[in-house]
């Protein structure tokens, strides 16, 4: 009951790292508002868990962030989970595809600060603390790999932000860090692995290149999510925190 009695809302907890995320906050006592662009993954991790309150919440859309964040309580804890991974180098990427990258991998998560913060802080005076967890990644920001570069770019500047979030609000109780993960068994994973030209050699690729010769699980991830949106965690803010298997060892 690590959570017990925080209010947290996470975006893209319908599958993957955001669904597994919300269900371990869940058991930690938290009140969790799931929330996710896709009404049928709610859906089933409403009926798992049916104590989860889910909302649908485009994170792209400014209008909606901001009139969601009014309808909210004021938030203990905000994971912003949602990204995206753009495949190709400099010279295949598109202005638009650039601007979608940028759009729902960070501006999505100023606008989603933006709108919780003034709600945070208040709550931070009633218990001391209110913490935002940023996803990063490992890939092409702290270690570069190839047809990374729109990804790697877009997940350097949340990094970024969440240190500059975490300089701007420490005297008001906040604290912003940020995860980055090596190479996750998610949904997306295994849609990047399956549309591959050979998709047994790009299975064998990802792990290849995890020396500890597998890839994450998200449960290798939750407990970072956890423990960041914890009172354990109570003296750590503007960290980017790895956890990738020895990546980069
Ligand atoms: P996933 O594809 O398995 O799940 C992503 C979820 O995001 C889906 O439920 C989808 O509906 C939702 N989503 C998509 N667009 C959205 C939008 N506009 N608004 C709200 N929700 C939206 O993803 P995952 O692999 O669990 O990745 C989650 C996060 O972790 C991403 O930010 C990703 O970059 C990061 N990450 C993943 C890995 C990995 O290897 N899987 C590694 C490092 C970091």
């Amino acid at each position: 009951m690590r959570l017990k009695g925080k209010t947290i809302l996470i975006t893209a907890a319908g599958q993957g790292i955001g669904r597994a995320s919300a269900e371990a906050c869940l058991k930690e006592g938290a009140n969790v508002i799931a929330t996710d662009i896709n009404a049928e993954a709610l859906k089933s991790l409403q009926q798992d868990c049916p104590t989860i309150q889910t909302h649908i919440l485009d994170v792209i859309d400014a209008q909606s962030i901001k009139s969601f964040a009014e309808q909210m309580p004021n938030l203990d804890g905000l994971f912003n989970c949602a990204g995206f991974v753009h495949n190709g180098t400099v010279l295949d990427i598109s202005d638009e595809d650039w601007e979608f990258s940028v759009t729902l991998n960070v501006t999505s998560m100023m606008r989603m600060c933006r709108a919780f913060l003034p709600g945070m802080m208040e709550q931070a005076k009633v218990t001391g603390s209110s913490s935002v967890v940023n996803m990063a990644s490992m890939a092409s920001s702290i270690k570069g790999f190839p047809m990374r570069t729109a990804y790697g770019a877009t997940k350097a500047a949340v990094i970024g932000l969440s240190k500059g979030i975490a300089a701007d609000f420490v005297k008001q109780g906040i604290r912003c860090n940020s995860v980055c993960p090596g190479t996750v068994n998610t949904p997306s994973l295994q849609g990047r692995i399956a549309s591959a030209d050979d998709p047994v050699q790009a299975q064998k690729d990802f792990i290849a290149r995890q020396p500890m010769g597998r890839l994450a699980e998200v449960s290798d991830i939750t407990p970072i999510i956890v423990y960041l949106l914890s009172d354990e965690s109570a003296f750590v803010t503007g960290q980017s925190l790895l956890v990738d298997g020895g990546v980069t060892i």
